[in-house]
């Protein structure tokens, strides 16, 4: 009966797919390793260290009086905030049960069996399952040698199968980035029938001199869609929000698919305070900046290679063994240290370490240093 079962619902190519593999939670490590909870630092998923902004809390707290209710499905107030945050119309926006959502949503939209979706070697792992998701082929393209995008690559990598071309900027795992040019003259020469998706989760960690406004390539293309989230900078992570900007069109049939109430009240409230809250975002880039220079210099006194990243991570190179980064990642659990391990992005000597407040990077230089004899 199992076995009858089994062979008969599930798309081969849904069968196939290796779920998402997060962070993991400070309670089942604690649990594992005989641990207390409060002793552990978890650097491993790029949340945010401030927490959530407490501008956001209250406001969450007043939407928690009326749950009894829907949300509002279509997300006035918050789209209205945004529309004016970026001049554009109303109509444009999406918002998404995090900007997973969004990156889901489009494949969805605009992609099935036989297509071809394309995005960058060591790319964010959503990319290819929500690919195999639609069934789907991913066309993975190399990285150049500083593991960033490869965008002539990519370009090339386009054929007449090809619906959607996926470009994270920073990118996670790496950190790298790519300049406004870059993009710009890419997205120029990307066929018209083909939607790019600018991945811009890590924006608001962008130096001032990096930032640039994705939202004019939206006005120039239809086929552009630049998504951002609630979950880095903005730190409502667990709160699952994020959101799309794209020319009516392509908007238009997200809207169609999207789950009629895909954004709850409670994230719709905070995610509209912590949009007003610029102290905040201000606080945690200062915040990132100093953990950054804080955890490159140990790096650098250990002499341990990393990429430079423009996000809240930084990816470094434990070892030169295949489990290099397994064994030291299995050291770090042991000392109350949670971070990433990148096997799965094709990177198994690296981890991936998020920037913590300077006493939680400490408390991993600490143990990274004792563990590797350094
Ligand atoms: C974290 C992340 C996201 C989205 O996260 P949400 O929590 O779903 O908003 C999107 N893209 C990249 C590259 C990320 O690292």
């Amino acid at each position: 009966m199992a076995d009858k079962l089994e062979q008969n619902i599930g798309l081969s190519y849904v069968r196939e797919i290796a779920p998402y593999v997060g962070g993991r939670p400070i309670s089942e490590v604690a649990r594992e390793f005989g641990l207390d909870e409060a002793r552990i630092v978890k650097l491993a998923s790029n949340e945010n260290p401030l927490g959530m902004p407490d501008s956001a809390k209250k406001a969450m707290m007043a939407a928690a009086q009326d749950l009894a209710r829907y949300p509002d499905s279509n997300g006035f107030e918050l789209k209205n905030v945004l529309a004016t945050k970026f001049s554009v119309p109303f109509e444009w926006i999406t918002l998404g049960n995090g900007s997973n959502d969004i990156l889901e949503l489009t494949a969805r939209a605009v992609a099935h069996e036989g297509d071809e979706i394309v995005f960058s070697k060591h790319a964010f792992a959503v990319y290819p399952l929500a690919t195999q998701a639609v069934g789907a082929k991913a066309i993975e393209v190399s990285a150049t040698a500083d593991f960033g995008h490869d965008l002539p690559a990519m370009l090339k990598a386009i054929s007449s199968k090809t619906r959607l071309v996926f470009v994270a900027n920073p990118n996670n795992p790496t950190g790298s980035f790519l300049t406004a040019e870059a993009i710009e003259q890419f997205i120029e020469q990307v066929p018209p029938h083909v939607v790019v998706v600018i991945d811009e989760a890590y924006n608001e960690f962008l130096t001032p001199e990096q930032q640039y406004n994705a939202v004019d390539w939206v006005r120039r293309f239809p086929n552009v869609i630049v998504s951002r989230s609630f979950s880095k900078a903005y730190g409502l992570a667990g709160l699952r929000i994020g959101y799309g900007i794209a020319q009516n069109n392509l908007t238009d049939l997200l809207n169609r698919i999207r789950q009629p109430f895909n954004v709850n009240s409670l994230a719709q409230a905070a995610a509209i305070a912590a949009l007003g809250d610029s102290a905040f975002l201000k606080q945690c880039y200062e915040v990132n900046q100093a953990g950054y220079a804080q955890l490159t210099q140990a790096f650098d006194q250990m002499g341990l290679t990393y990429i430079p990243s423009s996000g809240n991570f930084v990816l470094v190179k434990v070892g030169d063994q295949p489990d290099s980064g397994a064994k030291v990642n299995l050291e770090l659990l042991k000392a109350g240290v949670i971070v990433r391990p990148v096997g799965n992005y094709g990177l198994p000597e690296w981890l991936r370490i998020s920037i913590g407040l300077p006493e939680e990077n400490q408390v991993f230089i600490s143990a990274l240093k004792r563990i590797l004899n350094k």
